[in-house]
């Protein structure tokens, strides 16, 4: 989980900064009241040398992230978005205030999006594709992405959970075309609320730039006052006290992955003893942030007996099984727009996701975790599962 346990000092002292330079709290210009301190520009700057990518924009968070990804693409009423069943609602809300239609597709038992299901949904109207990195373990991006190239569809990677992962050794959020992160307080880092978009290609980046800033080109032969425009945009501007906590915490993010993966580590070792329990598959060649460990069981009513064996303990499960309806799209009736691509009949359309889902555990990894900690976990699910 994350950045919000290593919240401190680092991040105070940055915005301390802010407010011995003038207090100016907005990204752009009052250049002569601010002593050079530009938080976000360097947050965006820091985050794209850690990437890296060249064209890196930060926005109010990760949902803002995908819309305004979203943006770039100047996307048709009719034009279809696929993402996977299983997100957190944001990614198929970020398709529909984009005007497009959301259609998603299975996943398989990496709990990311299934290649198979993901060209059998491909139509002539497909223009993009969201995958997520749910949980930190990377998607199937080398047979997603072969997909796209001959489909020729713009490949979106949602690393809300993925930063500081890679596969192939190429960082999430940088394997296709685009990459949206999240830094809301659950997220590996964090600002509070906040995200980044990370860019291949220099076009989109800035039209995005603009859309996310009421079209405003940042033109430097103007002041912003007449600054040029070429389309309407919105706002989604990441202010400095965002940027600063966002500098401070991008310092720990490798520390962050790396402790949850040591501790995560502990857990599997314990719990790999126990025969009926099949981990959720991690794609060869896979560097994942350990978000959480996921595990299947035989059947929803054995993943409950686990959650309360382990809530019990003080321990909670992350997702799932209790927040399952917030991540699985088979119960998204309440998004009409997504309902519609479906026959209005979500759940039956993907039930091959359900059927994963439903006998899933996920066990929420910490950066401060207790000393024998995996092994009371261990006790707390061997007890259900013999
Ligand atoms: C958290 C999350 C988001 C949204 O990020 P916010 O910063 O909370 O708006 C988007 N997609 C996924 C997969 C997420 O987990």
């Amino acid at each position: 989980m994350p950045g919000y346990e290593l919240i401190g000092k680092e991040e105070l002292d940055e915005i301390k900064e802010i407010f011995n330079n003038g207090g100016i709290l907005f990204r752009h210009g009052f250049d002569n009241l601010r002593g050079n301190t530009y938080k976000v520009k360097e947050f965006e700057k820091k985050f794209s040398q850690e990437i890296p990518s060249n064209h890196c924009l930060a926005v109010t968070s990760g949902t803002a992230a995908l819309r305004v990804a979203l943006s770039a693409l100047e996307l048709q009423p009719d034009d279809e978005i696929i993402t996977q069943a299983f997100t957190f609602v944001a990614t198929v809300e970020a398709i529909i205030e984009s005007r497009a239609r959301p259609v998603c597709a299975n996943i398989d038992n990496t709990l990311n999006l299934c290649p198979q299901d993901f060209r059998n949904r491909i139509t002539n109207k497909t223009k993009a594709v969201i995958v997520v990195h749910m949980l930190g373990v990377p998607a199937r991006l080398d047979e997603i992405k072969s997909i796209c190239d001959e489909h020729n569809i713009t490949l979106i990677e949602d690393t809300a959970w993925g930063c500081g992962g890679s596969f192939q050794n190429i960082k999430l959020g940088t394997y296709g075309d685009i990459g949206t992160f999240s830094f809301d307080f659950a997220k590996t880092i964090t600002t509070g609320e906040g995200g980044m978009i990370s860019f291949k290609d220099e076009v989109l980046f800035k039209k995005a730039a603009a859309w996310h800033d009421h079209g405003h080109e940042n033109n430097p032969m103007v002041p912003r006052w007449e600054d040029t425009r070429s389309s309407s945009g919105f706002n989604y501007r990441m202010m400095e006290l965002q940027g600063a906590v966002g500098l401070a915490q991008l310092k720990k993010l490798s520390f962050v992955v790396d402790a949850q993966r040591k501790n995560r580590d502990l857990i599997v070792n314990e719990l790999k003893t126990i025969k009926k329990i099949v981990f959720r598959e991690i794609p060869k060649d896979s560097f994942d942030t350990a978000d959480a460990l996921v595990f299947f069981v035989d059947s929803n009513s054995v993943a409950k007996k686990c959650r309360d064996s382990l809530l019990k303990i003080g321990i909670s499960t992350k997702i799932l099984p209790e927040a399952y309806t917030w991540h699985f799209a088979g119960t998204w009736n309440h998004m009409k727009e997504l309902s519609d691509s479906h026959n209005n009949d979500l759940i039956n359309d993907l039930k091959k996701s359900h059927e994963i889902l439903s006998r899933s555990v996920a066990i929420p990894i910490n950066v401060k975790m207790d000393a024998g900690m995996e092994k009371e976990i261990f006790k707390a699910i061997s007890t259900v599962i013999i």
